[in-house]
């Protein structure tokens, strides 16, 4: 099956009980189990079957084998909220005393996670500039137990090096972990060299404003056997589950280990997992994805476009319109869909970047991205303003800068309040 049809069809064809078409939505708890000896295999593992909502659940199963097909990869788990995704995706391999290598172009939360709450539990982060993909090798050591970047971190949408990274990670028998939020169905990070592809669903993937989810698709692609006594959490007898060594106990059932680990260990033990009500409405969003993926680029291209002609903006920040190597680099990973995020910059700094967003009328003024409907932010003023003015600059963020998320309305529509807002500036 292609794309379109995969976040139609695959993981549910019907309800075997009541013939349902849509997924239902198994708003359980528990689950009865057949027998003793039953309920002894499950626990065990020798069985894969579901044991209690905190670690599993049909409904969310089907999220994540949709999503785990389209992306191609071995296995998926869903959880609670994109945040969720990042931090298991860390701590599944990192315990007190590793550290990790992170793409400096972060979403602000997921910044402040690897910066302060990490290292408050003894995992550090070393801080990469992307741009020079070749600094990752540096900054790995013997301790050093994955590398993590964005495939489009907004606002410098400056595109993720996947494939060059990707190689220093396999040089240096580490993973590499992509979250690929802002760029999901037109990005394939597993088929540029990802290990390990996170989403926050509560964007693209939801669609609709409706519910906070993550995921966390595991490629399979990673032998963790054979990088020996570098991942202890994976080579060596887990205590917590009567001595089971990942990487063994999940040959059975194919190259899991990970997201096996992650969810009989990190989902049992922190919670964390997704409500099967949210994963019905990440489905129904997941179902249209391909399709408002196409609108919301189409969209975003012509706004694009408009906006680098106009008289009130100094520059456009938008991955295809992009000079040199990110240009190049948003057509080698972004399938000539090049995402809905843009951003420009305001001749006339802070004050014009608050008179634009006052002046909306359409967009919506929310901190999110990825909404069938069409948002803006002026980051100074809002998510950096608690950042220094240096501090903002290096995250890309300058006096007059504004974020947009372009949705799937009428293109005139869209251009219409955008041209009535600037002119008010
Ligand atoms: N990753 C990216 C790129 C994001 O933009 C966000 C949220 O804005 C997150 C992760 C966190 O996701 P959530 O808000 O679902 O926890």
């Amino acid at each position: 099956m292609k794309d379109e049809t995969i976040v139609l069809h695959h993981g549910h064809r019907r309800d075997e009980s009541t013939t349902s078409v849509t997924v239902p939505i198994y708003q359980t708890t528990s689950y009865q189990f057949n027998s003793t000896d039953h309920a002894s295999k499950l626990f065990s593992l020798q069985e894969l079957g579901n044991i209690y909502s905190r670690i599993m659940n049909p409904t969310c199963a089907v999220l994540e084998e949709r999503m785990t097909k389209l992306d191609g990869g071995a296995a998926g788990m869903a959880l609670s909220s994109g945040q969720a995704a990042s931090a298991f995706s860390i701590q599944n391999i990192c315990h007190s005393g590793d550290n990790f290598v992170s793409s400096t172009d972060l979403y602000g939360g997921t910044w402040n996670l690897f910066n302060n709450t990490l290292k408050e539990m003894g995992i550090e982060c070393r801080f990469v500039d992307p741009t020079k993909p070749e600094e990752f090798e540096n900054a790995i050591d013997d301790k050093t137990k994955c590398v993590y970047a964005e495939t489009l971190p907004n606002p410098k949408l400056n595109v993720f090096p996947i494939s060059e990274v990707g190689s220093i990670c396999q040089n240096n028998k580490i993973p590499l972990i992509v979250d690929n939020t802002a760029a999901p169905y037109i990005c394939k990070p597993l088929q540029h060299g990802a290990n390990i592809v996170v989403y926050s669903t509560t964007k693209f993937i939801g669609g609709h404003g409706l519910s906070i989810g993550g995921l966390i698709i595991d490629g399979g692609t990673f032998d963790w056997e054979k990088a020996g006594d570098k991942f202890p959490m994976m080579n060596s007898p887990d205590p917590s589950y009567h001595g089971a060594i990942w990487s063994q106990a999940a040959k059975p059932l194919g190259p899991i280990a990970y997201i096996l680990r992650a969810r009989v260990i990190l989902l049992r033990d922190l919670g964390s997992a997704m409500s099967p009500f949210n994963a019905f409405t990440f489905i129904q969003g997941l179902e249209t994805l391909p399709l408002r993926m196409e609108r919301h680029c189409s969209n975003a291209k012509q706004v694009a476009d408009f906006l680098n002609k106009h008289i009130k903006i100094d520059k456009v920040i938008y991955p295809s319109l992009m000079d040199g190597v990110h240009g190049d680099r948003a057509n080698k990973y972004l399938n000539g869909g090049y995402g809905s995020l843009l951003g420009f910059e305001l001749k006339d700094g802070e004050s014009a970047g608050k008179k634009f967003i006052d002046s909306l009328k359409l967009l919506y003024h929310v901190a999110n991205i990825g909404d069938a409907r069409s948002l803006a932010i002026h980051p100074a003023s809002t998510t950096h303003s608690q950042l220094s003015k240096e501090e903002q600059l290096q995250s890309g963020v300058t006096p007059g800068y504004v974020r947009l998320s372009i949705g799937i309305e009428h293109i005139d529509d869209i251009l219409q309040d955008l041209d009535q807002a600037l002119n008010k500036t």
